[in-house]
């Protein structure tokens, strides 16, 4: 499924995560307006790593999403989250993976790429990276999160004895479905630069100590000026292995359109591992695909014309 278009000038897309589940209108309501702050920053000529960072963060704000302020809670009962951001002027990265207790991990993912000789921090080492920089706490637990926890047995030995026995009770290749997805965007800014990001709370069922595809660059997320940007959602440990963004970024390079390089990288996911993703994919020259193997992927995009396309489903 896909939507390709080519807009003239600036342009940014974003995504709430790819899956059985349709979107609300809450929802959609919240990626219009991501999509609308994110393409304010390209319009008055600021940089696509800061649209869509920009983005991402009313995402992770909303609460809406598997992200941020409304992360998943995992079998320990512990929010853990991965982010990473990318741009392709000269690659640069950075990223966070099993962060805690930040709003928006994203922007730690930003700080670690402007502020650090690295590319990944990971976490307690990542949680107080962001408190040194004083970022905003994730709100408290919700009622409903508050409510699954005391599910959760309390004794160390019977925590882990529950953690296996749903991890095993996952069938290969499936995920639980939760009430958000996790976020994403690309943009193209006026200087010809693509960026990429992500940012997600993990999948239902998760070990402590799992990480997914969103914080690994070439998994997750990838820009570049020479042949494009992508940013992915879909189960982690199928994305990981055929290293997705990189895939469909290096089909760009050699000549692929967005929607082909997408659709011949989703569709060797499929063949080769029976994995089904989701893909925001960008040109350097703004053509653009959002595609998923899905039956769902909430996503939009905006060129400054008209108003936001915001849908579940791309065909
Ligand atoms: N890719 C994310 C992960 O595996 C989950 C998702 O996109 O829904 O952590």
């Amino acid at each position: 499924m896909t939507r390709a278009g080519r807009p003239s000038n600036v342009i940014i897309l974003a995504h709430g995560g790819a899956g059985a589940r349709k979107m609300t209108a809450a929802q959609g309501n919240c990626l219009g307006d991501a999509l609308v702050a994110g393409h304010a920053v390209l319009k008055r000529g600021g940089a696509a790593v800061d649209a869509v960072e920009t983005t991402i963060r009313i995402l992770e704000g909303s609460g809406l999403f598997n992200a941020g302020a409304g992360a998943r809670l995992q079998l320990d009962g512990a929010r853990r989250m991965d982010a990473s951001i990318m741009e392709g002027s000269v690659l640069r990265a950075g990223a966070v993976a099993g962060i805690e207790q930040v709003r928006h991990p994203i922007t730690a993912a930003r700080l670690v790429m402007d502020n650090t000789a690295h590319v990944l921090l990971m976490g307690d080492h990542a949680t107080r990276f962001a408190r040194h920089f004083k970022l905003d706490r994730q709100p408290p637990l919700t009622k409903a999160q508050r409510k699954a926890l005391r599910g959760i047995p309390l004794t160390e030995s019977q925590r882990q004895t529950l953690i296996l026995y749903k991890y095993l009770a996952l069938s290969p290749g499936g995920r639980g479905e939760g009430e958000g997805g996790t976020v994403g965007a690309v943009a193209l800014d006026r200087s010809g630069t693509v960026a990429a990001g992500a940012s997600t709370g993990g999948i239902p069922f998760m070990l402590p100590g799992r990480v997914g595809d969103s914080p690994l660059i070439g998994c997750g997320v990838y820009a570049d000026n020479e042949s494009g940007a992508a940013s992915m959602t879909g189960l982690g440990e199928s994305i990981i292995r055929l290293t997705m963004a990189k895939e469909i970024v290096d089909r760009m390079a050699v000549g692929a359109g967005p929607a082909t390089a997408a659709r011949q990288a989703l569709t060797k996911l499929a063949k080769r591992i029976e994995g089904a993703a989701g893909a925001l994919v960008l040109a350097p020259d703004g053509r653009f695909a959002i595609r998923h193997t899905t039956p769902h992927m909430s996503a939009g995009w905006w060129n400054g014309k008209g108003t936001p396309v915001v849908r579940d489903r791309f065909t």
